[in-house]
C-alpha cells in the first residue's frame, strides 16, 4: 500500500514541486487547491501519469468547514493519512506596520497560522495510535522571514511563521508518544509566484544578491527537504525546523 500525502495549497510553486517529487516516489496523493483549478487538475494528470494514486479537493484552509470537508474526501478515497505537508501559504503587499488595517492582519493569520492549525489537528485525528492510527509525519512549511522579521516588509506574515515554528515545537513534543513527528521546513527565498503578492517586482532579485550562495532557491529544491521530513530517513527527526534558505 503507497503511503497517503495530503499537501496543501499544492497547485503551483513548493506545494506543486512537493507533489511531483511525492508521486515520484511512490505516494498517492490529496492534492488541496483554492484556486486556478485548471493548474490544480493539470497537476493531477501530471502525477497519475507518474502512476500515483490522486484526487484534487477545492478546499480554503482557513476555513473550518472546508478542512473537515477535505479530509472526508480523503477518507473516503484513501481511508488514512501519513503525511500531511501544510504548504498553503500567503503573502500580502509590502508594508509597514502603521498601514496595516485588521483585516489584513487577520487574513495573513488566518491562512498561514490557522489553516495549519485545522489541518494539523484533522490530520492528528486520523494518524494518532491512540485512536487506532498507525502514525505519521507532519510537515509544516515555514519561512526564514520568521528569523529575520521581515522589517519594513512584512512582519505580519514573519509573526504568523513565527507561529508556525512554536506549533511544531509544541505539537512535535504533544504528539511524539501517539508515533507523529512534526517538523518544519523554513524555506528562504524561492522563485515562485508567491512574490508576485508582495507588490515589488524586482524583490526576488534584489533579495537574492543577500543570500550566501549568491542565489534564490527553487521550488524542487524545498521539496527534496519536505520530503525528506516525511520519510523514515527521518524517523529520528522530530521538532525539528530545517532552513532550506542558502546559509540567509
Ligand atoms: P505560491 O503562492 O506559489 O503557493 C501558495 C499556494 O497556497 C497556492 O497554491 C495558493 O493557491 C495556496 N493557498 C493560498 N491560500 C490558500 C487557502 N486559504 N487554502 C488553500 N490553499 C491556499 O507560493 P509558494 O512559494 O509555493 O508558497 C508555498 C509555501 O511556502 C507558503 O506557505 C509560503 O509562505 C512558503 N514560503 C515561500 C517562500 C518563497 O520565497 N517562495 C519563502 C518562505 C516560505
Amino acid at each position: 500500500m503507497p503511503k497517503v500525502m495530503l499537501i496543501t495549497g499544492a497547485s503551483r510553486g513548493i506545494g506543486a514541486a512537493t507533489a511531483r517529487l511525492a508521486a515520484a516516489q511512490g505516494y498517492a496523493l490529496c492534492l488541496n487547491f483554492r484556486e486556478r483549478r485548471d493548474a490544480a487538475e493539470a497537476l493531477l494528470s501530471e502525477v497519475r501519469s507518474i502512476g500515483a494514486r490522486a484526487i484534487a479537493v477545492e478546499a480554503d484552509v482557513a476555513d473550518q468547514e472546508q478542512v473537515v470537508h477535505l479530509f472526508s474526501r480523503l477518507d473516503a478515497e484513501f481511508g488514512s493519512i501519513d503525511v500531511l505537508v501544510n504548504n498553503a501559504g500567503i503573502l500580502e503587499r509590502q508594508l509597514r506596520l502603521d498601514e496595516m488595517d485588521r483585516a489584513r492582519l487577520e487574513r495573513v493569520f488566518a491562512v498561514n497560522v490557522f489553516g495549519s492549525f485545522l489541518c494539523a489537528r484533522e490530520a492528528v485525528r486520523r494518524m494518532s495510535t491512540r485512536n487506532g492510527g498507525v502514525g505519521g509525519a507532519i510537515v509544516n512549511v515555514s519561512s526564514i522571514a520568521a528569523k529575520l522579521g521581515a522589517p519594513d516588509e512584512y512582519i505580519d506574515y514573519a509573526a504568523a511563521k513565527g507561529a508556525i515554528d512554536s506549533m511544531t515545537l509544541g505539537l512535535a513534543k504533544e504528539v511524539a508518544a501517539e508515533g507523529i513527528r512534526v517538523n518544519a521546513v523554513r524555506p528562504g527565498v524561492i522563485r515562485t509566484e508567491i512574490h508576485a503578492s508582495g507588490g515589488e517586482p524586482g524583490r526576488v532579485a534584489r533579495v537574492s544578491s543577500s543570500v550566501p550562495m549568491g542565489r534564490g532557491g527553487e521550488a524542487e529544491e524545498v521539496a527534496e527537504a519536505i520530503l525528506w521530513l516525511a520519510s523514515e530517513k527521518a524517523s529520528y527527526t522530530n521538532g525539528a525546523i530545517l532552513d532550506v534558505s542558502g546559509g540567509r
